[in-house]
């Protein structure tokens, strides 16, 4: 039961990291696709290295991190490729730069040092017979008047997501993560003192998961579509925790059990997160850990 879990949650938010708002769990595909970007990276490696002559069958997904995350420095162009290796010299490749041209290219695997002789890329082409590819064939031209190789010094690839542009899996698999936006009760859930039980269920109630009435409809399980506290319908996450005379109620006794001042859950706040975020204002800042726990453990 517990693999089936892992695997339900491996397919949504729950992959993403905390600090984005999800569980932080490892995507075990994306991670695979990252591990096997090491076969590429080392088949630059300056050493003559036996295998580096075997077959490259490179799966997609593994071909398209590798492209977006090195670029190659060019030397001699010996190692290179003209038409899919990202040498140009404002970034990218010819293959993303022109895609239409390379869709009439037969063979692409000329070096760069080979194609620049004598224009010999030219004889790559078959046909080309469309307006774009032969707009992309002129920009390809003008591109390659200018290149220079200095023989001697060979080529050599750099991984754009590392300061040192050396490769890791990990700044690969942080590429997936890159357009992620911070959750903004990443900190009150995850360095609060709360059993990790609790602050996971703060997670569903925050992310308004939790099974109450409303998810359980969207998942066809029986549901009488009533708060249990109020008997009000319908009933969702944001009315039983926010909403919900019956928690309102709850909050305040505790603020005048407490003597503490916060913002009690009222009817103004949309949703747990906006309530939260916005009574723990009025807490002192060397208090706010501690009302995120109790604040978690009363939930
Ligand atoms: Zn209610």
């Amino acid at each position: 039961m517990r693999s089936v879990e892992v695997i339900v949650f491996c397919l949504g938010r729950e992959c993403v990291y905390r600090r984005s708002g999800g569980l932080g769990i490892l995507n075990l595909k994306w991670f695979g696709s990252d591990l096997h970007c090491r076969w590429p990276w080392l088949r630059w490696d300056p050493e003559e290295i036996p295998w580096r002559m075997l077959p490259n069958d490179q799966e997609g997904e593994v071909t398209a991190i590798f492209s977006a995350a090195t670029s190659v420095c060019l030397g001699d162009g010996e190692r290179a490729k003209f038409w899919t290796d990202n040498w140009l010299p404002e970034g990218g490749s010819i293959a993303t730069m022109s895609p239409s041209l390379l869709s009439f290219v037969k063979k692409p695997s000329r070096t760069v040092r080979d194609a620049l002789q004598n224009r010999s890329w030219v004889r790559d082409i078959s046909r080309g017979d469309s307006v774009l590819a032969i707009a992309q064939y002129l920009t390809v031209w003008d591109i390659t008047q200018n290149i220079l190789l200095t023989p001697g010094v060979p080529d050599h690839l750099q991984w754009k997501l590392n300061e040192d542009h050396l490769f890791s899996v990990k700044s690969a698999y942080n590429m997936f993560f890159l357009a992620s936006v911070r959750f903004a009760c990443y900190k009150l859930i995850w360095k609060s003192k709360a059993p990790p039980r609790c602050k996971f269920f703060m997670w569903l109630v925050v992310h308004r998961r939790f099974l109450i009435a409303d998810n359980l409809e969207r998942r066809g399980w029986p549901s009488n579509g009533y708060c249990p506290l109020c008997l009000v319908t319908p009933v969702d996450c944001t009315h039983v925790f926010v909403h919900c005379r019956f928690t309102q109620q709850v909050w305040l006794l505790f603020r005048d059990w407490t003597r503490t001042d916060f913002q009690v859950p009222e009817d103004r706040f949309s949703n747990t997160e906006d309530w939260w975020l916005q009574a723990r204002k009025l807490v002192p800042k060397p208090m706010r850990r501690n009302f995120d726990t109790i604040s978690i453990l009363i939930h």
